[in-house]
């Protein structure tokens, strides 16, 4: 701590990692050390994954970086500098760039881990300081399909529409590509409660995951079918007639084009697309149509595809068929991933939005948020590009001359990962914003070293649309700033007259009055409220408004407040296997790392259980390959090539392979992945591609 910090208290805050974000104290020893301890919260109740108990050795560890880094030519090596040099330098180049190329030509990239003070905060600088139309996130990568789609269906995007105890108490649920189990263990606890009441799970996975042994009816789907299987668990419902008329009249529109399309996804022919027997689409279809409430569930696994959207709304039109929607203890919702993937999206980090949910190409939008800023509405720019596409802008001869990176390692996070490596290579800036030299750090011409979780003030939105906050418990190490002192630096060298406030509660009393009147309404939400309430829900639009734990019981939040079926015809893969790429690739998470690893990897008791990428292969697949258990495998694909173990699991289909994607440096799963865009949502085809694996052959 800094000297004249005050002597370090046990401080209550939430996890630094993923979207449950859940309840910690962090307490500190003699020396001022801070560990992790349990802490009663409503959501997680003193329950903590690995990552959670292990995340204090962040706040010692000693690749921390505490001095910005520059380096003067291409190629060469980083050095260590002063922020004034740094900071004059960014400022410099920035103002130089937009000179000769425009203002789009600087880039934003931000990420969903972020508090919403800083998404905002980002957002404004972009917009205002920089003037660029080019500002977007990770969570492009993560919650863009469902976000998509929950809007087209209900007129709003909140993770999940009620609060996640919820799940304890509703009869049926089915889980979609997620496993939660793995990904956020203390989300279980409902789970289990709600199977120990007599309540039925299904799961919906190409892997027999920890979540999906915990189910009672297991649906192991081919990759890149999910929108089939929503379509045939649907003609079934309809079919054996389990559906609800009664609330498809009252409460949607646009079921009969829906209807004609699951006429023609008999099970059988569903069997043929998915490979899940007939007899247990038809069963999930009862599980769910005979259940007095039922809630559907997706994650990432459907999301991540060039079809997302279209894969959520089938299975939106599913629990909307049913009349599972909209009614206490059912609905549709989605397994968030970001520890502010949620907030983060809100408030105008995102290529098209403004905060509160507002649209950019909206006039009446723009002038609200400008009335805000204190600008011209007509000073902003438009939408901007989405996160693939602003990399792919950054290639030689792209339109995005500068970049700007915050909390993303996107050179291991985004799909055809190489390409991406190389296009930022060739930018003529790339400014970094971390906490470590992260893959993609190591590539700039400016690292920025930036204070993390425990080390600043700030509020969180978790999956449920929770607002809680994350305390400090002790000063960034010398020499680190917070993102918002670099942002405001920033701003007044680029000779920005709007206000830029460092400081977190400030920051957000003007996020508030942003958000006024938006669809993500914080108006009434204050850091008090959020102390003596344990998180409010949004929307909250004025202070005595209790919150909204529970959305869309009235009505929902469309125009003439029904629901909206979407017709969609599920679609094949962008690529499917043939005779050179012979196998389905899918990838996802691991419990002992998190996202890029950035952090992670950075923990010893986590590097430790779980110190490099591998391939997860049927071993009756592995045997006809004749790769044994711990090989050296060469997985390859159209886009790149890496090498990893062998781990040899039954519970993965026979024409499938998992690799975890948590690894740079020649063991990315990203090297490997298809950057097909879904039309709507720009989310990449993370989940699905073909592939080819062979034993390494010895250096
Ligand atoms: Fe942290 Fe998520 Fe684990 Fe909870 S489940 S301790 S929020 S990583």
């Amino acid at each position: 701590a800094a000297l004249n910090d005050p002597a370090p208290v046990p401080v209550d805050t939430h996890c630094p990692y993923c979207a449950l974000q859940c309840g910690m104290t962090l307490v500190p020893d003699a020396e001022g050390r801070f560990s992790v301890a349990a802490r009663d919260f409503p959501t997680n109740k003193g329950g903590l994954c690995r990552k959670g108990w292990t995340a204090a050795a962040l706040l010692v560890s000693p690749e921390r970086l505490t001095t910005p880094l520059i380096r003067d030519t291409k190629g060469g090596p980083l050095r260590a500098a002063g922020w004034d040099e740094a900071l004059d330098l960014v400022a410099a180049r920035f103002r130089d760039i937009r000179a000769r190329h425009g203002a789009d030509a600087v880039g934003v990239f931000g990420g969903g881990g972020l508090t919403n003070e800083k998404a905002y905060l980002l957002g404004k600088f972009a917009r205002v300081a920089l003037g660029t139309a080019n500002i977007d996130y990770n969570g492009r990568y993560c919650m863009s399909s469902a976000a998509a789609a929950g809007s087209r269906a209900f007129g709003i995007d909140r993770g999940l529409p009620f609060p996640m105890a919820d799940i304890a108490e509703t009869d049926a649920i089915l889980v979609a590509g997620s496993n939660p189990a793995e990904t956020m263990p203390p989300l279980m606890q409902y789970f289990d409660a709600q199977r120990a009441r007599g309540g039925r799970l299904i799961v919906v996975d190409p892997r027999r995951s920890a979540t999906a042994q915990r189910a009672t009816l297991h649906l192991q789907t081919t990759p890149g079918t999910d929108g089939a299987l929503a379509a045939g668990l649907l003609h079934v419902a309809i079919r054996d007639g389990l559906t609800d008329p009664d609330f498809i009249a009252a409460r949607t529109s646009g079921f009969e084009a829906v209807r004609r399309i699951a006429a023609q996804h008999w099970p059988d022919r569903v069997e043929r697309i998915t490979g899940v027997p007939e007899r247990q689409i038809v069963e999930a279809a009862h599980i769910l149509g005979e259940a007095a409430t039922a809630m559907v569930l997706t994650g990432r696994g459907p999301e991540q595809q060039s079809q997302g959207v279209d894969n959520v709304s089938a299975f939106i039109n599913l629990a909307l068929a049913l009349g599972k929607a909209g009614r206490p203890l059912c609905g549709w919702g989605t397994l968030t991933g970001q520890g502010n993937g949620q907030g983060g999206r809100e408030h105008g980090q995102k290529a098209d939005q403004l905060p509160g949910y507002r649209k950019i190409a909206d006039p009446r939008h723009r002038a609200e948020v400008a009335a805000v800023w204190g600008v011209d509405p007509a000073s902003l720019p438009g939408p901007g590009l989405s996160a693939t596409e602003l990399l792919d802008a950054t290639a030689p001869g792209g339109a995005v001359k500068a970049l700007m990176v915050l909390a993303s390692n996107v050179v291991v996070s985004s799909p055809a990962a190489a390409r991406v490596a190389e296009n930022l290579r060739g930018l003529e800036l790339l400014v970094v914003s971390d906490l470590f030299l992260s893959e993609t750090a190591a590539l700039a011409d400016v690292v920025l070293p930036t204070a993390q979780w425990a080390e600043e003030d700030g509020t969180m939105t978790n999956l449920e649309g929770r607002v809680l906050r994350r305390a400090r418990a002790q000063a960034p190490p010398p020499g680190v700033r917070t993102d918002a002192e670099v942002l405001q630096a920033l701003a007044r060298r680029l000779g920005c007259a709007a206000d830029f406030s460092a400081d977190a509660e400030t920051g957000f009393a003007e996020l508030r009055r942003a958000s006024r009147g938006g669809l993500a309404d914080y108006a009434g939400i204050s850091y008090a409220r959020i102390a003596a309430e344990d998180g409010v829900f949004w929307p909250c639009p004025d202070d005595d408004h209790p919150g909204t734990p529970r959305l869309f019981l009235d009505g929902f939040a469309t125009p003439d407040g029904r629901a909206r079926f979407a017709a969609v015809q599920p679609r094949p893969a962008a690529e499917v296997p043939d005779d050179d790429f012979p196998y389905w690739l899918t990838t996802g998470r691991v419990m002992g790392q998190y996202q890029s690893g950035t952090q992670t990897r950075r923990v010893p008791e986590l590097a430790a259980a779980e110190p490099s990428a591998f391939v997860e292969i049927h071993p009756q697949t592995a045997r006809g390959l004749g790769l044994a258990e711990g090989d050296m495998a060469r997985l390859t694909t159209r886009r790149g090539s890496i090498a990893v173990r062998t781990r040899l699991t039954p519970a993965i289909r026979l024409d499938t392979l998992f690799v975890p994607f948590h690894w740079g440096d020649g063991q990315s799963a990203n090297a490997l992945t298809h950057a097909a865009l879904d039309p709507i949502s720009r989310m990449p085809e993370f989940k699905v591609c073909a592939v080819r694996i062979v034993r390494d052959a010895p250096p």
